[in-house]
Order: structure tokens, then C-alpha cells, then sequence
């Protein structure tokens, strides 16, 4: 369960998070808004990338791990976006393995065909480059990849951003599958709503309060 209380984020010029408290559950949530609504100023202060101006967050009533300049953010947490962010020199494998050597895990080649199964994609492609994958296979890798160390909470920031309708559906099919199969807890920020609808939870954010929707 994470949980917001009386989160507050301002910047100099813009006050993204208005004393916002929210609770999720190991659930599927999508938090939809316009540019600039706040959305990704979100996502990083539940992982813990960043810290509120004030107030709190918490995992199953554990406190979020503070952000500084030595940590990614929280170890429970993941966080994936638009454009992958794979490193492009290495091959699928040995993204995920240093992802889970960056979380300082011990993973093996049975771990990563393990993962790839989760997101629907074949071990055979282990030892291809990020670059010849297609938009759709790189995020189900930056989704296996969030996985490979065990992860309680994937972050997705426009996951769909870049894909065409028929990979949206199967990345949106996978993260509420890890959700509702897995016990996850999927946050997804989205301006889509054929992306929305498919979650079990969703929120508005609009000047700065969070609502949420029927
Ligand atoms: P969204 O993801 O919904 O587009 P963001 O969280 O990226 O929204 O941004 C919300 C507002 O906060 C915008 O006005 C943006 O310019 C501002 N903002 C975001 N990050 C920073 C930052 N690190 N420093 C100053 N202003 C920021
Ligand atoms: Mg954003």
C-alpha cells in the first residue's frame, strides 16, 4: 500500500502537488492530467527520486527512502518512460543484469528468461540490441528489466507515449496483468484514456489537488 499524506511540491515557478493525500493498494492506478499538471513530478516523489516540499510517503507504512545524489530513488520502487531508456550498447540480457547489479541482486541468464517470459517476450531475444527491437518489444524490455529485481511498485510515465494503438493495448495488457496476476502496485500517468479505462483506479490532476474519477 503507498500512501501520500499532505504531500505539498513547489518549484519557483509552479506548484505541481497541493497537499495532496492519496492512497493506493497492490492495485492498478492511472493518474491522467495535462502537460504540465504535475504528473511526473509525481511519479518521482512516490519512487522516491525526489523529495516533497513537505509532507510524506510511505510503503506498506515504511517511509520512502530520502532522495539525495547516491540513490535512483527507492529500492522497492521502479520507474519506466516513454522513450525506454535502455542503454543502447548492451544487449537485452545484459541490460537486465545490470539493472539487477545496480540493485546489488544476483541474477542469472535463467532469472532474465524468467522476466522476458512475465512481459510475453522470447528468450531468443536476449543477445539483440536495443536498436533492432520495435518501440512496443523495448518497453516490455524496460518493463522486464523494472522486474528482474523485484520490485513491488512499477512507475510508468507516459509508457504508450511512442507507440502506435496495437502496442499500447499489449503494454497496457501487461502492466495490468502484473498488477492484478502479480501483485504489483502499477502506477501509470497518461494522457490516454483507452489506457486509463483498462485501470482499476483513476485520479485527475489539475492545479495542483488530485481527484478521483468514478
Ligand atoms: P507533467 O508530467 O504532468 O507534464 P511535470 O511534473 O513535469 O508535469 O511538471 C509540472 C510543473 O512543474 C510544470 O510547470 C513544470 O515546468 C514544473 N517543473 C517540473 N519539474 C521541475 C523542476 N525540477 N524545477 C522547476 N520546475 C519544475
Ligand atoms: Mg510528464
Amino acid at each position: 500500500m503507498i500512501t501520500l499524506a499532505h504531500v505539498t511540491v513547489e518549484y519557483p515557478d509552479a506548484t505541481p502537488l497541493q497537499d495532496v493525500s492519496l492512497t493506493l493498494g497492490s492495485s492498478t492506478t492511472a493518474i491522467v492530467g495535462p502537460s504540465g499538471s504535475g504528473k511526473s513530478t509525481l511519479l518521482r516523489i512516490i519512487g522516491g527520486m525526489q523529495v516533497p516540499t513537505s509532507g510524506a510517503v510511505s510503503i506498506d507504512d515504511v517511509a520512502v527512502v530520502t532522495a539525495s545524489w547516491r540513490s535512483a530513488g527507492d529500492p522497492r520502487v521502479s520507474l519506466i518512460h516513454q522513450d525506454y531508456r535502455l542503454v543502447p550498447f548492451l544487449t537485452v540480457e545484459q541490460n537486465l543484469l545490470l539493472a539487477a547489479e545496480m540493485r546489488r541482486v544476483r541474477r542469472t541468464s535463467a532469472d532474465v528468461t524468467s522476466v522476458l517470459g512475465k512481459v510475453a517476450l522470447p528468450a531468443s531475444m536476449r543477445g539483440r540490441l536495443p536498436a533492432t527491437l520495435s518501440g512496443g518489444q523495448q518497453q516490455r524490455v524496460a518493463i522486464a528489466r523494472s522486474l528482474i529485481a523485484g520490485t513491488s511498485v512499477i512507475l510508468a510515465d507516459e509508457p504508450t507515449g511512442a507507440l502506435d494503438v496495437k502496442n499500447t493495448e499489449r503494454v497496457t495488457d501487461i502492466l495490468v496483468d502484473l498488477g492484478r496476476q502479480h501483485g504489483l502496485a502499477i502506477v501509470v500517468a497518461t494522457h490516454d484514456q483507452s489506457v486509463a479505462q483498462k485501470l482499476d483506479h483513476r485520479f485527475e490532476l489539475a492545479e495542483g489537488r488530485l481527484v478521483q474519477l468514478a
